[in-house]
């Protein structure tokens, strides 16, 4: 499968960018939005075909200055911590959460597992400086658990974020337990509309959207109406990650950060340069851990 087809709208916006560099110069050329990848896994099955080498390469190669790091299990997370301690300068900002999978089977059953809760505590005392629990999966009332309302408990009391592929039931269900939890809410709800988004923000002073596999934002290459008025409403409420979450996403990381580049071109430059890098650099700022 060629990377046209795989990303139908990918030759069209490719067009828009190259006629949107021409237009404003060479400016942006030389000096590309830094992005801060906000949704990144480093499983095991990653680990073996991209070596930690090859991913920091990759990583300079888009611009990507910092990563909230995530693995299943989380040895792919510390990792990358290590190496960015070991050499800064070859390495983005590593910012991990835990993920509370140790294997495939943990994400049906994680959420009314005692072992789980068990798993983050240990996480916790290593000294990784982790900055948050997720990427997990909870949907409707799976969500309304013992456990799952103590990983809110959790959070909150250490103040770290919650990066939940969720639904929308489930989301309302996670915040319920404690409105002050922060929530980063994965695909921004796969499916959820622009307009219920909006309502969500309204009512969630703590949730921020994270955009992968989100290519409803775009029709044809252009931003979505719909999707340019929630950016630039709430500049500071998204960020966008490669989520990397089988190899293959891995194979096509370039793709995945230029259909980013490719809308972000289109938006006004401080809205886009807050969601690119901006809102990950404030919302999860570096705190000596690093
Ligand atoms: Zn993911």
């Amino acid at each position: 499968m060629t990377a046209n087809t795989r990303f139908p709208a990918f030759a069209l916006w490719h067009a828009v960018m190259v006629a949107a560099l021409t237009i404003t110069g060479t400016a942006r050329a030389a000096d590309p939005l830094p992005i801060f990848d906000a949704h990144l896994h480093y499983n095991d099955e990653a680990t073996a075909v991209y070596p930690v080498a090859d991913v920091l390469r990759l990583f300079r190669e888009n611009g990507v200055v910092a990563i909230l790091a995530t693995s299943r299990p989380n040895d792919g997370s510390r990792a990358l911590v290590a190496a960015a301690r070991a050499d800064p300068g070859a390495a983005p900002r590593v910012v991990p959460f835990i993920r509370p999978y140790r294997n495939h089977a943990d994400r049906q059953t994680w959420f009314n597992d005692p072992e789980i809760f068990a798993l983050i505590e240990s996480e916790l005392r290593r000294g990784v400086g982790y900055r948050g629990i997720g990427e997990f999966h909870v949907f409707g009332r799976d969500a309304d658990t013992p456990w799952v309302k103590r990983i809110v408990a959790l959070a909150v009391e250490r103040d770290l974020w919650l990066h939940a592929h969720c639904d929308d039931a489930a989301l309302e269900i996670l915040f319920a337990h404690d409105p002050r939890v922060k929530i980063v809410w994965a695909h921004t709800g796969f499916s959820t509309p622009p307009a219920t988004i909006s309502r969500y923000f309204a009512r969630y002073p703590n949730l921020v959207g994270e955009l992968s596999y989100r290519y409803d934002v775009t029709e044809n290459g252009r931003l979505a109406p719909a999707w340019r008025e929630l950016f630039v409403a709430h500049p500071d409420r998204f960020v966008i990650g490669s989520d990397t979450w089988v190899n293959e996403r891995w194979a096509q990381y370039r793709e995945i950060m230029a259909y980013y580049r490719g809308w972000l071109v289109q938006l006004p430059s401080d809205v886009a340069t807050r969601i690119a890098s901006g809102n990950g650099e404030r919302l999860f700022a570096a705190t000596g851990s690093r």
